[in-house]
């Protein structure tokens, strides 16, 4: 964020309410102008037709984005011009999906070391946003979009996959995430601009829970949108009350959705979740379509390669991606540090779009045995799932041996229960592994209020 910005968003804090509801409307006004405005409708009219075109067109189109950013980012990115010159190729040497792996792969690091010699020297500084993401280990990333893909042709992707859950621009929502808007009780507003009530996962806990809910119900949206992990925890304890409340679909996004979550909000708001992968770089989205084979990825707007890792299996490998549509700062073969695999198949809705058969978390959450085997994260939620005195938990591997859960204490958990866990965790992690449960008032959450099932500490 700028200087100007940090300055705004102390002087937004520090006001009262009602002066803090007026910001976030015309704030919300001006988002809503730069997100649907513009190019908007045409580009979701395109990205309507496009999906049904057969595979094969669509990587045609796709690999026509790529030679021209490809071409785009040898003549203006510094960079880029010694990354292939180093490697003795030219453009013409990239001109399909298959010649990206001649091209080394782009971290957040290298973007760091090389922030000025990646932005592309034609581009008029004016039409480039600044963007920074916190990424869920805390680890801040600075860097350009242009102003389009910022705004219109994210949106209308973003709104593609929503019209797939029959969601559209301007109906009810519920939005729950990690935004600050409020440090005041209540810690919701509505944002009139978008016809959508904003709750801030940053304040719900046992304590604000049950208000959250009364909003929702009072608000009476069309779908609700958000975190998995606090969509969850809402439908959690609306089935503990025995509540329900009807939606069209439950939209997740930013965390890692997990089987027993999907079932647990599927139940309480009486639909479909529809699952979407993405990131502030915008480099590669997916989602789910309405027969949930899997997740389309977005083929006009990023390329996605999975480098599969045989330690992980079954195709699993870390997604790296490549924006088809950042002429300021190009990002080809970007690490994006989630963790998925293709598909090969077809998804029987019809549409063209290659699917991703399954999104496993993030990288950073893999725990490794003291034997150096991994076990991803999905593996031991399956299991705690089905102990009903577990609420919350995290587990933290604390080195290449010693591992702590930590676990909510609901009043319910005795030895027994205690037992219990550790005998699935020893399950998976092998009997020499040193494992210690901690009972706590709260789990800890990220600074993009999103929460970790599993933290890595034997990595850093
Ligand atoms: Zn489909």
């Amino acid at each position: 964020m700028s200087m100007l910005g940090e300055l705004l968003e102390k002087a937004y804090f520090s006001c009262p309410l009602t002066i803090q509801k007026i910001g976030i409307n015309v704030y919300g006004y001006w988002q809503a102008r730069n997100r649907f405005g513009g190019n908007f409708r045409e580009i979701l009219e395109e990205l309507e037709d496009s999906q049904w075109w057969p595979p094969s067109e669509l990587e045609e189109l796709q690999n026509d984005l790529l030679r021209r950013i490809i071409e785009h980012a040898y003549w203006n990115v510094p960079y880029y011009r010694l990354v292939f010159d180093e490697r003795g190729l030219k453009p013409a040497d990239i001109k399909c999906k298959e010649d990206l792996c001649k091209l080394p792969f782009l971290t957040k690091e290298i973007i760091n070391k090389n922030f000025s010699d990646l932005i592309a020297r034609n581009f008029p500084r004016s039409h480039m946003v600044l963007h920074h993401t916190g990424g869920t280990t805390g680890r801040r990333l600075e860097f350009y979009l242009p102003e389009g893909l910022r705004w219109n042709i994210n949106y209308a992707n973003l709104y593609r996959f929503y019209r797939w859950a029959s969601f559209d621009v301007g109906e009810k929502r519920v939005t729950i995430a990690g935004r600050f808007f409020t440090n005041h009780p209540p810690y919701w507003m509505i944002n009139r601009a978008e016809n959508q009530l904003l709750l801030s996962t940053h304040h719900l806990t046992s304590q604000t829970v049950d208000k959250y809910i009364e909003q929702i119900v009072k608000f009476s949206p069309k779908v609700i949108q958000g975190h998995p992990s606090a969509i969850a925890y809402l439908a959690s304890r609306m089935e503990a009350f025995d509540i329900t409340i009807s939606v069209k679909a439950v939209l997740t996004t930013g965390e890692q959705l997990y089987a027993d979550q999907r079932e647990v909000i599927e139940r309480r708001f009486q639909c479909k979740v529809f699952d979407g992968w993405g990131q502030g770089e915008a480099v590669g989205m997916a989602a789910e379509c309405e027969v949930h084979e899997g997740y389309h990825i977005a083929s006009e707007y990023g390329i996605v390669e999975v480098i599969q890792d045989e330690k992980l299996g079954s195709g699993v490998g870390e997604i790296v991606a490549t924006s088809l549509h950042n002429y300021a700062m190009p990002f080809i073969r970007y690490k994006t540090g989630d963790l998925g695999a293709l598909s090969e198949n077809n998804c029987s809705c019809g549409r063209g779009l290659p699917l991703l058969s399954k999104i496993v978390g993030r990288i950073d959450d893999v725990i490794t045995t003291p034997e150096g085997e991994a076990v991803l994260p999905v593996s031991f939620r399956t299991r705690f799932a089905k102990l009903a005195f577990l609420e919350q938990y995290q587990l933290i591997q604390e080195s290449s041996n010693s591992y702590k859960l930590l676990v909510l204490n609901n009043g319910h958990i005795g030895f027994k229960e205690q037992e219990e866990c550790l005998e699935i965790l020893h399950y998976y992690l092998g009997p020499s592994a040193d494992v210690s449960i901690e009972l706590v008032a709260e789990i800890p959450r990220t600074p993009g209020a999103k929460q970790r099932l599993i933290v890595n500490k034997s990595r850093s």
